[in-house]
């Protein structure tokens, strides 16, 4: 197996190429399985830990620009307050020692169905940019994933960096799995309120063939939330309308009977997650009177 190192992303970029079937490494905490499991068997690794451009993590144009490089416990120690859903994902992430390694960027790109920082991506509306010696080019996200870990970038592309907008209004994350840490969900759901747009995000993780959005829910709440004038009042969301937002989100899934969860089982957790969590966010938009919106 040969090895490459680039150190700076034009590097990078040329290398992938010239070496398509190159297989990039960050913190490892994928490839690195797969390679010990015998799945993968790479003739040339990539090491992008050098490429500093991919560490790093910025403001650009009122959106974070997230580095394919940052760590989950880079989320969690430094942008709790910009990128709140990714960072409430992240910190269900692994270990310790897996939040060290593991970053975002390789979430994305080894794009399981469940991954957790897709549901917090999908729901905060992030583009995912992706770079080649061609050019650069974002993708928004629901678009990234295109099967079961299958994503839309071409051989010789790379990701750069992740782009979010800080948000308007609360972000929850909500996970199920058979204990707390070290585990892979049975199922997982984001939201984002914006309630500057007056729209709502969604985010479903392992319940479908790829991290997707449950776009009737999406739209059910905007419209509730519009037509009774609630964004304004922020007085009390009525129990039925989170019950039915959590009906639409388990309408949205299409989940399989596996090792770790029966479809069943997922469809009724994602309702119970979706409610929770939309009870969750609303408690929190109506204390943050601070904001106008
Ligand atoms: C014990 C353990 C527990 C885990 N727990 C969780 C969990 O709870 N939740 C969860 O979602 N995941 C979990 N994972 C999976 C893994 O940690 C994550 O998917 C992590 O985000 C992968 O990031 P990485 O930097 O380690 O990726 P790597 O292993 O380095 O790479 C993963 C993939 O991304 C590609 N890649 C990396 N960077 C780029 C780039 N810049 N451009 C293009 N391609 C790139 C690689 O070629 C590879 O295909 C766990 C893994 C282990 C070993």
């Amino acid at each position: 197996m040969d090895f490459l190192q680039p150190t700076t992303w034009a590097e990078a970029l040329e290398a992938k190429a010239a070496h398509p079937d190159a297989v990039a490494v960050a913190g490892g905490t994928d490839v690195m399985v797969g390679i010990n499991f015998g799945h993968l068997r790479p003739s040339l690794l990539m090491d992008l830990t050098r490429v500093e451009d991919l560490q790093e993590w910025s403001i650009e144009d009122g959106a974070v620009r997230l580095g394919a490089g940052v760590s989950y416990a880079r989320v969690i120690a430094e942008l709790g307050t910009q990128l709140p859903g990714l960072a409430m994902a992240s910190r269900t992430i692994g270990s310790p020692q897996i939040r060290n390694r593991g970053t975002v960027g390789g979430n994305l790109a080894t794009a399981s169905p469940a991954g957790d920082a897709h549901p917090a991506l999908l729901a905060a509306d992030a583009q995912v940019e992706v770079a080649s010696v061609r050019g650069s080019r974002r993708i928004p996200v629901p678009d990234f994933y295109t099967g079961v870990k299958r994503n839309a970038m071409d051989a010789d592309e790379l990701i750069t960096a992740v782009l979010v907008v800080p948000p308007s209004g609360p972000q929850q994350y909500s996970k199920i799995g058979t204990r707390n840490a070290m585990v892979i969900s049975v199922a997982a759901f984001g939201l984002a309120l914006h309630p500057d747009r007056r729209a709502v995000g969604t985010g479903i993780g392992s319940a479908a063939p790829t991290p997707r959005r449950a776009p009737a829910a999406e739209q059910f709440l905007a419209d509730e939330l519009t037509g009774t004038g609630l964004w304004e009042s922020r007085a009390e969301l009525p129990a039925a309308t989170a019950g039915r937002f959590g009906e639409l989100v388990a309408d949205a899934a299409s989940p399989i009977d596996d090792v770790r969860g029966s479809a069943r089982y997922r469809l009724h957790a994602l309702s119970v997650m979706a409610c929770r969590a939309l009870t969750w966010a609303w408690a929190d938009y109506r204390t943050d009177t601070g904001k106008e919106v």
